[in-house]
């Protein structure tokens, strides 16, 4: 049965006076060609950072920033300033070489 006239019934709308060739998949089933996906959009990889040796100055600003935001933001948490950044974390962003663009 056609999907718009079981729609029409069920909204108490009047029957609908569509032509067949545009009303729906079963009235027309080429309709479905104008629905089917594309092909898939190959994901692309984001490269891995470049590692050298942690930077001992741009670990301490790490460690103190995340002191800071504990201290401003959430000064009566239970939890400690590596809940907002991780040790390891302030170790990986310290080993990156120096950012030579914004980009
Ligand atoms: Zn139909």
């Amino acid at each position: 049965m056609c999907r718009c006239a079981v729609q029409a019934t069920i909204f108490r709308n009047k029957t609908p006076t569509v032509d067949a060739l545009e009303c729906c998949d079963l009235c027309n089933p080429r309709l479905f060609d104008c629905t089917r996906p594309s092909k898939p959009i190959a994901a692309t990889r984001q490269q891995a950072a470049k590692k050298g040796l942690p930077a001992d100055s741009v670990r301490e600003s790490l460690y103190s920033w995340r002191q800071a935001i504990k201290k401003e933001k959430y000064p009566r948490a239970m939890f400690s300033p590596q809940a907002i950044l991780d040790d390891e974390t302030c170790e990986q962003l310290a080993a990156i070489g120096p950012v030579r663009s914004q980009e």
